[in-house]
């Protein structure tokens, strides 16, 4: 049997593959006319979200019988044309959820405390303690939209930082959110009562500019706003304004509408913005439980 491994992923992976016996074949960075002209000698494919597994590739993988993405979303795999011919599509839902949720805290924290800015500014042969003055997350009101497995983990977290949380989830269960100390709310009563709002939830028609004027209009003075989700989820436009009207304290975003966002996207000019280049999943450790995750899949389809 043999896997190609067309981006890179763990060395823990990689090594449990070919000690199953199975013929691991290595071509990070590959590139879709290649992977198109390759794609006949394999029995496995692995990639992240790169490169793109077009139904041209899928068509040519005439031994492909399942296709691995080291990571959640499948936006660059044609699930459909893999699911006529009969390919199995497997991702890793759950590898990188405590990385995302440190990430979404560490923009909390870095959001409340300015420390960006404050750290360019100390760079920058400056000494502004004053103007780096910041909020306490301590008796502050979290508001979490999406209690799934992201959002559990960063409620867990405000919990320590004695925040009040609050979350919106219509599709999860009373008991979920007690199990934590979390009181289930409304849409709209979360959006007016949190000191901070971050959002967990998948990108989709109901979701999509979730947040956007409107709620803005209705948040408390001095917000806190984080998406570690994905972007388009809040409205980027309408998070611009909010900023700039004073609506929004700060704001903590990893996920753009375009990735990567335009450099010259006003979001990007903000001062009280902390920006990151859609990092919730790059860890050491995420990678790993990701990589191990699908070569179990593959290792299992191969010898039951
Ligand atoms: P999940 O499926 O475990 O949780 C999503 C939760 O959202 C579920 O509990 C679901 O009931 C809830 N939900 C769905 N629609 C909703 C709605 N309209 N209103 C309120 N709640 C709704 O997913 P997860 O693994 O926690 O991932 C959450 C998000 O984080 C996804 O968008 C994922 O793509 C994103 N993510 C980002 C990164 C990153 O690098 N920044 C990494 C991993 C995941």
């Amino acid at each position: 049997m043999k896997v190609l491994v067309a981006s890179s992923i763990a060395r823990e992976a990689i090594d449990r593959m070919r000690k199953e016996g199975l013929v691991v074949d290595e071509r990070p960075g590959i590139s879709e006319e290649e992977l198109e002209e390759i794609i006949e000698n394999y029995d496995a494919l692995i990639v992240r979200s790169s490169p793109k597994v077009t139904a041209r590739v899928i068509e040519r993988g005439r031994r492909l019988k399942i296709i691995g993405r080291a990571g959640v979303g499948v936006d660059n795999i044609d699930v459909n044309a893999a699911t006529q011919k009969g390919i199995i599509v497997v991702n890793a839902p759950g590898g990188n959820t405590v990385s995302t949720a440190e990430l979404a805290i560490g923009l909390i924290l870095a959001a409340a405390r300015k420390i960006p800015q404050a750290d360019r500014s100390v760079k920058e042969g400056k000494w502004e303690r004053k103007k780096f003055v910041g909020v306490e997350l301590r008796g502050k009101t979290i508001g979490v939209i999406g209690l799934g497995r992201i959002g559990y983990e960063v409620a867990k977290r405000a919990k320590a930082f004695d925040m009040n949380v609050i979350a919106y989830d219509p599709y999860i269960s009373e008991s979920k959110a007690k199990e934590l100390g979390v009181k289930l709310v409304s849409f709209d009563e979360l959006i007016e009562n949190a000191d901070i709002i971050t959002v967990h939830v998948p990108k989709t028609k109901e979701t999509e500019n979730l947040i956007g004027e409107r709620e803005f209009e209705r948040m408390k003075d001095g917000v806190i706003v984080i998406n570690c989700a994905r972007g388009g989820i809040i409205n980027e436009d309408a998070l611009i304004r909010a900023i700039k009207s004073g609506k929004v304290y700060a704001a903590g975003v990893d996920v753009y509408s375009t990735e990567p966002p335009d450099p010259n996207s006003e979001l990007l000019k903000l001062e009280n913005v902390v920006t990151t280049p859609h990092i919730g999943a790059s860890t050491k450790e995420a990678q790993t439980n990701v990589g191990l995750i699908i070569a179990e899949d593959i290792i299992n389809l191969f010898h039951g």
